[in-house]
């Protein structure tokens, strides 16, 4: 999502755009972008620094935390960057500087912006901290892996009867009954 500088007029440039999923690379565990970004907004040039004021709107795959099972998650989000240019110089440490004042801001080279970085972060931070397919999502079941908001299944009714705590039941009642005499 590159924008030239030199072609932007000294009013601004409006632009709406539907960018390449490819582009901003989400491809994490529990979600995914394959379709394309719709990115709208204005650009304008400040003596050489850039500001960047816009929306973004993203169909995201998501995986449910619960259950497992992808759902859709529209993230809609406002998005604004500023870029200043990057100092000619090899100097790390006058761009450590630099970087450490304008904290907001992004390094621009070549009289280029690239604004994917900027959608992208703001993308992603709208995502839930508990991704869930649905509020009431009943998840998996422990012992069989069942999705529950499928169907159930009969481990519930065996839970209370299971062998293996029985055994360790009565394992415990010996060790007491020993220390007891
Ligand atoms: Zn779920
Ligand atoms: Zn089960």
């Amino acid at each position: 999502m590159e924008f030239e500088i030199d072609r932007i007029p000294s009013n601004g440039l409006d632009f709406d755009i539907s960018v390449n999923a490819d582009e901003f690379e989400i491809k994490q565990d529990d979600c995914f972008l394959e379709k394309p970004v719709a990115v709208k907004g204005e650009i304008k040039l400040l003596k050489k620094e850039v500001y960047f004021k816009g929306k973004a709107k993203a169909d995201l795959k998501l995986i449910c935390s619960r259950c497992l099972a992808p759902f859709p998650f529209l993230a809609e989000t406002n998005v604004s960057a500023r870029f200043i240019p990057k100092p000619k110089s090899d100097d790390l440490e006058m761009e450590r500087q630099m970087l450490e004042e304008e904290i907001d801001a992004e390094f621009y080279l070549h009289s280029k912006v690239n604004l994917t970085t900027s959608v992208r972060d703001a993308i992603l931070l709208t995502l839930p901290m508990m991704q869930l397919c649905k509020k009431e999502c009943q998840g998996l079941c422990s012992e069989c892996g069942q999705n529950l908001n499928e169907s159930q299944c009969k481990c519930g009714d065996n839970a209370a009867i299971d062998p293996r705590f029985e055994k360790l039941k009565q394992l415990k009642e010996k060790l007491q009954d020993k220390e007891n005499n």
